[in-house]
C-alpha cells in the first residue's frame, strides 16, 4: 500500500537521532506521502536531527522542550504559519533520572516522580491541548507507551507509573478530543535500544528475554513501530480512538514463554542473578 499519508501534514516530536521511535515513524509517514514538522529537545541537538530533517524534507523543524508552555507555544505557532491545520501529532517523548530506573520503584523521590510524569505524561495533554484548534476533523493523536503500565517490569519503577497514567489520559484525551473528530491513541511497542531506552536499568537482559518470550520470538524495529503508526494516524483506523495498541511481537500475550525457549531463558536470568547487587 502506498500513498495512505496523501496530502496529510502534521508533527513529529521527539526525534533524537536515527535511532529514535519518532525517526522510525517519521520515515513510514514521509514513505506514505505525509508532509511533516519535526521538533526536537534544545538547539545542542540541531546538528544531529538536521540531516536526518532534510532526508524527509521537512520544511519545519522547530525546538520544543515540553516541561516549558511557551516553548511549545512557540513551536506550534510555527508550524501554524508553515503549515495551517495539521491531519496527526505524534508524541514521542518520555524522561526520567536513569539512577531511579534501576533498583526499588519504593525509593523514587518526590522530584523525580513529579518531573516524570510531567515530561512523559502531562506533556501529551499539553500538546494535545495546544494542537486541538488547529487539527482537522478526521485527524489522529499518537503517544507512546510500554507494557510497564499493566505490569511490573524490573527497573521500569516510575517511568511504568508514568506510562499507566499516560495511558489514561489517552481515553480522556480521546473522548474530549472526539467531538471534533479527532482520535487520540497509543502504541505499546516493546523495547527498542534508543538513547531513552539505554538509561533503563539492565536493559540489555529486556532486550535479550523480550527476543525470546513473545509470540513472535523476535525483537521489534522502529520499522515495526512506524508501520503500526500509520494505522493509527492514518484513515485506514477512522473508527478507532482511546485505544492502546501492542506492537510488541505479541509479547503481552503471553502468560509464560514458550517451553523451547526455556534453557535460554534460564541462562538470561542466571547472567542477571550473577550481575545484580542484593537490594
Ligand atoms: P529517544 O531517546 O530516541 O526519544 C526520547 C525523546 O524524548 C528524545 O528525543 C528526547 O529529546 C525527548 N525528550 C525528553 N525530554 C524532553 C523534553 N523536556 N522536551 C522535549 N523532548 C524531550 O527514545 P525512544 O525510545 O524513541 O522514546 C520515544 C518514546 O517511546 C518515549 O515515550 C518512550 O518511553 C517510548 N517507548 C520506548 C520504548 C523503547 O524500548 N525504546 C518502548 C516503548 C515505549
Amino acid at each position: 500500500m502506498s500513498g495512505l499519508m496523501q496530502g496529510k501534514c502534521g508533527i513529529v516530536m521527539g526525534l533524537a537521532n536515527d535511532k529514535s521511535i519518532a525517526w522510525g515513524i517519521a520515515e513510514q509517514l514521509w514513505k506514505q506521502g505525509a508532509q511533516i514538522a519535526l521538533t526536537y529537545q534544545g538547539h545542542s541537538i540541531l546538528k544531529r536531527v538536521a540531516p536526518l530533517a532534510r532526508k524527509l524534507d521537512v520544511t519545519v523543524l522547530e525546538s520544543c522542550d515540553v516541561t516549558d508552555q511557551n516553548s511549545i507555544d512557540a513551536a506550534f505557532d510555527v508550524v501554524e504559519q508553515n503549515m495551517g491545520k495539521i491531519d496527526f501529532l505524534v508524541h514521542a517523548i518520555g524522561f526520567s533520572d536513569k539512577n531511579q530506573l534501576r533498583g526499588k520503584y519504593l525509593q523514587t523521590t518526590r522530584d523525580n516522580f513529579l518531573m516524570t510524569m510531567d515530561v512523559s505524561c502531562f506533556s501529551f495533554t499539553a500538546v494535545c491541548k495546544r494542537a486541538y484548534s488547529m487539527m482537522n476533523p478526521g485527524s489522529s493523536a499518537l503517544t507512546l507507551t510500554y507494557l510497564g503500565a499493566d505490569k511490573c517490569v524490573p527497573n521500569y519503577n516510575v517511568m511504568g507509573v508514568a506510562k499507566a497514567a499516560l495511558e489514561s489520559s489517552v481515553r480522556y484525551l480521546a473522548a474530549d478530543m472526539g467531538d471534533r473528530d479527532i482520535r487520540v491513541n497509543a502504541l505499546s511497542a516493546g523495547p527498542i535500544r534508543t538513547l531513552a531506552a539505554s538509561g533503563i536499568g539492565d536493559f540489555r537482559t529486556m532486550l535479550q528475554y523480550n527476543a525470546l518470550s513473545g509470540a513472535l520470538e523476535r525483537n521489534m524495529t522502529t520499522n515495526d513501530v512506524g508501520k503500526s503508526a500509520v494505522y493509527l494516524l492514518s484513515d485506514l483506523s477512522s473508527g478507532v480512538s482511546g485505544q492502546t495498541l501492542f506492537v510488541d511481537g505479541g509479547n503481552n500475550i503471553m502468560a509464560m514463554p514458550k517451553l523451547k525457549n526455556s534453557k535460554a531463558l534460564a541462562d538470561i536470568f542466571q547472567n542477571m542473578t550473577a550481575k545484580t547487587p542484593p537490594q
